[in-house]
This record gives structure tokens, sequence and C-alpha cells, in this order.
């Protein structure tokens, strides 16, 4: 299956009358959809706001609309998802399990970044970054990760996951400025709702592409098609491991798909692009992370324009795997460094709230 080019293309592409849930459509399709209605075309600009900035929830809380109107298009949908349940970290994570239309329960996590975390007022608020999710649960199985451990259910559509970015922003009452496409689910499965959302999150509610990072754990031939799309959104890529035989451990889908090629289809990304790519690596004490590896890993990456994140593992309760001891880990962040590999160290945050990377579930706990 070839992904259309949904958010290049744009810009030529002759808008239409959405269908709804009107989340997701355009200025220019939601004027339509006005005119279409009866209604003169200012009433197209209206309904981009209330919908994108305003927060509205349903069309029957547009109140610069005549009550008639509104009375006739109450019913029509928007798109928006209701709050199952709503928890707090201690780091002022929060996270959020949304409930969708037929039911299925997805995860979204806001993170707010103080200028000073221990005044974590809202005047101090430096970032606001929303982990969405693309599908309900997710068919990669990756060992160490709580989603896979589900299974898999469906696909999210453009506007289910477009509407956690609003149930954060709400929430939090500030703008959300950054986007990690790292929640449940592996976004190059669900291609073309994954692109429409990035269009719709940059266009409509205006978030920069640069400030957008989607993570994939590889998809044969999905890594240059998303290249082709030339945005401005970071492609982060979850190796995990310096070899075939140990990704091969960890992630099921390395089977079909080597790292030897992975890397290669990375490559060929990054001269389509002329950005850089994350490489993502779980730390699991004594699996993948002793000096060997590390020199391994700096090896593979020879002569990549790269930037390593180092996630030390989350527990989640399926697996027993290990953190590694702060000592290792910087142990291993030095080695890199000493092969002029750019590389950071990514604590979670959630962790208290199960709300951190790889714990992602469509539970409580
Ligand atoms: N499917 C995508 C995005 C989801 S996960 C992907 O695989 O990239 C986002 C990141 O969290 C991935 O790098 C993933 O491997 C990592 N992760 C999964 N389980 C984890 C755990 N238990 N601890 C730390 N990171 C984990």
């Amino acid at each position: 299956m070839s992904a259309p080019s949904l958010v290049a293309n744009s810009e030529t592409k002759i808008a239409s009358i959405p269908v709804p849930p009107l989340l997701g459509a355009s200025l220019a399709e939601l004027t339509m959809w006005v005119q279409s209605q009866g209604q003169p075309a200012y009433r197209g600009k209206q309904l981009h706001d209330w919908i994108y900035h305003q927060g509205a929830r349903s069309l029957a809380d547009i109140s610069v609309f005549s009550k008639q109107w509104r009375s006739q298009i109450a019913d029509i949908p928007i798109g928006r998802s209701t709050l199952h349940y709503r928890s707090v970290a201690p780091d002022g994570t929060v996270k959020y399990l949304l409930q969708l239309t037929d039911g299925q329960i997805v995860e979204t996590v806001g993170i707010p970044t103080y200028t000073n975390p221990r005044f974590p007022d809202p005047e101090s608020l430096e970032r606001l970054t929303v982990c969405v999710s693309t599908q309900v649960g997710c068919p990669m199985a990756c060992d160490f990760c709580a989603t896979g451990k589900g299974g898999f259910k469906r696909n999210l559509a453009r506007h289910e996951i477009i509407d956690q970015v609003l149930t954060v922003q709400s929430d939090f009452q500030q703008r959300v400025s950054n986007i990690v496409f790292m929640g449940m689910g592996e976004p190059l499965l669900n291609m073309n709702h994954v692109l429409g959302a990035i269009k719709s999150l940059n266009q409509d509610v205006g978030i920069g592409q640069r400030n957008l990072t989607l993570s994939t754990v590889g998809i044969r031939d999905r890594i240059r098609q998303f290249a082709e799309e030339k945005l401005q959104v970071t492609l982060a890529v979850s190796l995990h491991a310096p070899n075939q035989p140990l990704r091969e451990q960890l992630i099921p889908s390395a089977h079909s798909y080597p790292i030897e090629d992975l890397l290669a289809e990375c490559r060929e990304a990054v001269e389509i692009t002329g950005r850089r790519i994350t490489f993502e690596y779980v730390l699991l004490a004594g699996v993948n992370d002793l000096p060997e590896h590390a020199t391994e890993l700096a090896g593979l990456l020879r002569g990549f324009q790269t930037h390593v994140n180092l996630i030390p593992y989350n527990p989640i309760s399926e697996v027993d795997y290990q953190r590694p001891s702060g000592d290792r880990i910087q142990t291993f962040t030095n080695i890199l460094k000493q092969h002029h590999i750019a590389v950071t160290v990514r604590y979670s945050r959630g962790l208290a709230a199960d709300a951190a990377c790889g714990q992602l579930r469509a539970s409580k706990k």
C-alpha cells in the first residue's frame, strides 16, 4: 500500500465539502461546509476558530451561531472524545484515558515543562508537550512495551488524533507547543490518518512542524515514504539494539526487516529531507546496556547524521527487565560521546502515574 502525499499536495488539492466529524477539516473545507448548509462564508472562519481554538465540543456550543441553526446542526459531530479517566503524576505530567465513540479507550499524556520545576505554576510554563497515540493498542508487540501486551484493536482516525491535542490544550488552558507521536501504536502503520493529523495540527491548530516528532519502530518502505512528504517533522527510530540478533530478541518485526535494511532506509530519508534522524535506545540492564553494546552501536551509526536518545527502561508488570544503574548509563553515554555521537539520556516523565514511555495501555494501571 503506498500512501498518497496528503500533506505535500494539500496546497494544490481542491478543498471538498467535509464529511463529519468535522475535526481535521481546513478553513477552506469548513467554509464550503457552512455554505452547503445555506450559511454565509464568514461562518466558516467562526467555525474553524471555535473548533480549533475555543475548544468547542459540540456545534450547539458555538454561541455566535443563531439559535435556530445551532439546534439544526447540534447532532452533527465535531469528533471530540469523552474523558474516561485523568491522573496527575507528582512531576505535573497528566495522563488521560479518552473514550472514543465506539467505546474504545486510548491514552494521551500532557507533559508540562516549567522554567523552575520546583514551582510548577502556570506562569512558568515553558513548554507543553503532548504524547499522542495513533492506534488503539499496537500490533508490533515489542517485548518491553506495555502497549503491545494488550494486542491491537484498530487505527485511530484523523480526528481522534487531533482531539488528543485539543483535550490537553483545554485541560491545561495553555497552548500546546510540542507534539510527540510516541503514544500507543505504530504511527507508520496508520500513515494516511497520521499525515492528515499532522497537516491539521500544523495548519489549523497552529503548531510548527519543527515542534513535532514522530517515533517509529521502522516499517519497510514507510520511512522513505514519510521522508518524501518533505515535512519539517523530526523522525525518531526505535533501534534498541546494536545488532540484528539482539534486535530480533526485543522486537518481533525485526525478523522480517533486518537492521541493515532499516539503516539503509534511514540514510535515504536523511538524503531526501536533509534532516537528522534520532535513534531511540531503551536501556535494559544486562541485555543491551553493556560497554560492548555501546561500542557496537557507535560503529553501526558511524558517519550518520544522528542523535541518540537513551531511554532508561520504565518498568512494566508483564516482563522482568531492569533499569540499568546510573553508572552503567553514564558509561554507555561516555562511549558514544567518545565516538562523537550526539547523545541524550531521556528520563521519561510521568513514571509515577504509569504515563511514561512504554507504560501506556488502555486501563488505569
Ligand atoms: N511505536 C513507536 C512509538 C511508540 S513508543 C515506536 O516504537 O517508536 C515510544 C518509545 O518508547 C519507543 O522508542 C519505545 O520503544 C519506547 N518504549 C517502549 N516501552 C518502553 C519502556 N518500557 N521503557 C522505556 N521506553 C519504552
